[in-house]
């Protein structure tokens, strides 16, 4: 059975409609690239699916339909965000921010400090004192102790410094190998996630134009939407 299912899936800002017709779905321990080229309506995907917008069409967690249900109740059905420019809490601590969030499970703060140890060498650091990597870092780390069984990262390495981005790709990697989460991401870099990714949907202008295995996605499709 499918974890994630998205279906006919508008939504709008006020009086402009940013989706139209999406459709996406992922099993238990997927990896799912979103992509699109910039505006097509993956950010917005992203908050319709967590239910910060309202959207219509048909929404499913593990067969439950999410559109009755406000954002911290989809949250706490086991939906992990990581949402564009990461969003700490900047006033508290490294481990501040990660306790806020916990929820019970195999996710804690021994097993979110060994994927990125530092968190636990400077937890009381103020989330507002560190790089923008190590807040991405901190904002995965957040997500994994509300234990989800669906991880969203939504531009998963945007504007890191190199090394960074390689270390956040092998924590997904990890992840992946590890602990059998579904995983959606949305990210530039193509080749990353030709190599992390088992299926990839492409959106265009607010609808799902290609859908499939990663394998299969051709040199000629990505020239066609995404422009690469
Ligand atoms: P990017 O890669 O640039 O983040 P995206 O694929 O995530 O793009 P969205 O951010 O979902 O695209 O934007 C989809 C459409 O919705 C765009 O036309 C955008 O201008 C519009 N949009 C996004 N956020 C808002 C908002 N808060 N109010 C009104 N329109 C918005």
């Amino acid at each position: 059975m499918n974890l994630l299912t998205v279906e006919d899936m508008a939504a709008s800002y006020g009086a402009s409609q940013a989706l139209f017709e999406v459709k996406l779905s992922l099993a238990p321990g997927e990896v799912l690239a979103l992509m699109g080229r910039n505006g097509m309506g993956k950010t917005t995907t992203v908050r319709a699916i967590c239910r910060l917008i309202n959207s219509t069409g048909r929404l499913e967690l593990a067969g439950r339909n999410l559109h009755k249900l406000p954002s911290h109740r989809v949250a706490r059905l086991g939906l992990g965000l990581v949402p564009e420019g990461r969003r700490c809490f900047n006033n508290l601590t490294v481990r501040e921010n990660l306790v806020a969030a916990a929820r019970p499970g195999d996710w804690t703060l021994r097993k979110v400090g060994a994927l990125f140890p530092w968190l636990l060498e400077r937890p009381g650091q103020r989330a507002d004192s560190l790089s923008g990597g190590e807040q991405q870092m901190l904002a995965i780390g957040r997500a994994l102790m509300t234990n989800p069984r669906l991880l969203i990262l939504d531009e998963a390495t945007e504007g890191l410094a190199p090394l960074i981005r390689q270390e956040i790709w092998s924590a997904i990697a990890r992840l992946k190998r590890e602990s059998g989460m579904a995983i959606i991401v949305i990210d530039k870099s193509l080749h990353e996630l030709g190599g992390i990714s088992d299926h990839a949907v492409i959106l265009e202008r607010g609808k799902t134009v290609w859908q499939g295995r990663m394998a299969e996605l051709s040199p000629e499709i990505s020239h066609k939407y995404l422009g690469v």
